[in-house]
């Protein structure tokens, strides 16, 4: 069982602050098998890649990540609502200022109709600042007779179908470094610079004024100024109104670029990953005795574990062992994306073995990636009624079985793309030619995802 203690060897707070590499087993994971990693070891780039990730200042600070842990910890214990978001696969290109604050804005928004429906504080995390790299199903892609390796996220080769841009190149990892600093550094101004004031809850909401989701969030937003500026006339203080906390979060894959970041606090000498607040492991590398299981293991990050429909009871008791063996609330969040037409039958069997064990884990439903469906025509698309069919059993079973469901986990994005089918503004197939933007899968545009949180405010609030 994994011990947080620091060694005695190293447990001179008053000395100087260990190397990672000093720390005990933090390159164990070497040893162990790794799926879904990029072949670029004997590239001529790889070794002076990652000794400039070594050397590079943290994306986010130890404090922080202790204070995300704490504020999950009010989730595990039904206090708080968990709120993450953003692109499937995030893209260099995509990272400016427009888009990045669309997607922020739209979360801002999100949030609100959380907090007002559920009388909550929410816990409001970007799938932002580092989803730059993706597991997929098959190492090659063929068209036409030409056989090249898959797409596997920005920071490890380029989407265009060329052999030249399907190289797995480790000068991606600093570009992604790079992107993540800048999007981190434009949300840290936004959240803590005026931008996420209360009082600018109309300004958030954008255009599309047609569906009629955006008909209710400014009803909400009229109610919200009310009584904002009657607590003002009754000389409350706003200093808490004018900035709001936001995390960023991402799935930890591309096990070089998160040991690079790996940095040993010099608060408490024990070992953070420092390229997000959040790190998950997907549903395709969370092996009990795999190398992604072993590294996270080590860290002081809150963890994240995706589980799909073939999880058993004893799977997540053995991943809690592993992951969570003080049983500390906060530290594992598991993010169950069953499908939903699997979800009735396959989350209750789960849900009730970790209850009974006495563990208090954050609950997050992903209702994307059980029902990616590929079209005819080639587009991989999911219809918005199985969404919010997902979301729909998640809550009825958590109530069933008097567990906390703790949060939701959606691909969106603050654009008026069209990716996923439906809405009450309804997409169809045919505007995918014009809108469809993903690189990987399909996100809920603006408003698809303003619906999903009017949806899941009514649940919370019951
Ligand atoms: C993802 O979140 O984009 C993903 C690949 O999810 P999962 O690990 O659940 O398949
Ligand atoms: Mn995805």
């Amino acid at each position: 069982m994994l011990d947080f203690t620091v060694p005695d060897s190293l447990r001179n707070l008053a000395g100087p602050v260990p190397a990672a590499a000093d720390y005990p087993g933090l390159d164990a994971w070497r040893d162990l098998a790794a799926d879904q990693q990029p072949t670029w070891h004997d590239h001529p780039d790889f070794a002076p890649a990652v000794a400039e990730l070594n050397a590079v200042p943290p994306l986010v600070f130890a404090g922080e990540v202790d204070q995300l842990r704490s504020r999950l910890a009010e989730v595990a214990n039904g206090r708080a609502f968990f709120l993450q978001g953003g692109d499937c696969a995030e893209t260099f290109e995509g990272a400016t200022a427009d888009r990045i604050s669309a997607r922020v804005k739209t979360l801002l928004q999100m949030a609100v109709v959380l907090t007002y429906g559920a009388s909550m504080p929410v816990v409001k995390m970007g799938r932002m600042a580092g989803q730059f790299s993706k597991p997929r199903s098959s190492n090659d892609e063929t068209r036409d007779g030409v056989t090249l390796p898959t797409f596997r996220g920005e920071m490890v080769n380029g989407f265009d179908f060329t052999a030249e841009s399907r190289v797995h190149d480790p000068r991606r990892m600093v570009r992604g470094y790079n992107t993540s600093a800048s999007t981190l550094n434009l949300i840290r101004a936004f959240t803590t610079g005026g931008f996420a004031d209360l009082r600018l809850v109309h300004a958030w909401n954008m255009g599309f004024t047609t569906n009629p989701a955006h008909a209710r969030y400014e009803s909400l937003a009229r109610e919200i100024d009310r009584a904002v500026k009657f607590m003002d006339a009754c000389g409350a203080d706003f200093d808490a109104l004018r900035t709001t906390e936001f995390y960023a979060g991402h799935e930890a894959l591309l096990l070089d670029y998160e040991r690079a970041l790996t940095r040993i606090d010099s608060r408490t000498h024990l070992p953070y990953g420092t390229s997000g607040h959040f790190l998950w492991i997907g549903e395709r590398t969370r092996e009990l005795d795999g190398a992604h299981v072993d590294l996270l293991s080590r860290l002081r990050n809150p963890i994240g574990v995706k589980l799909g429909p073939k999880t058993t009871g004893d799977d997540a008791l053995a991943l809690i062992d592993k992951l969570d063996p003080e049983r500390e609330p906060g530290r594992l969040t598991f993010i169950t994306r069953m499908g939903a037409k699997n979800i009735r039958e396959k989350l209750p069997p789960l849900v009730e073995a970790v209850e009974r064990s006495g563990a208090k884990v954050v609950w997050v439903t992903d209702p994307m990636h059980g029902n990616t469906v590929s079209l005819p025509s080639g587009y991989k698309t999911r219809n918005f009624e199985d969404v919010v069919d997902e979301v729909r059993g998640f809550f009825e079973v958590h109530e069933a079985i008097g567990s906390f469901p703790g949060g939701i986990h959606v691909e969106m994005t603050g654009d008026d793309v069209a990716e996923c089918l439906g809405g009450s503004d309804p997409v169809d197939e045919s505007s995918f030619e014009d809108r469809y933007e993903s690189l990987c899968d399909p996100r809920l545009n603006h408003m698809q995802s303003l619906e999903i949180a009017f949806l899941v405010a009514g649940y919370l609030s019951r």
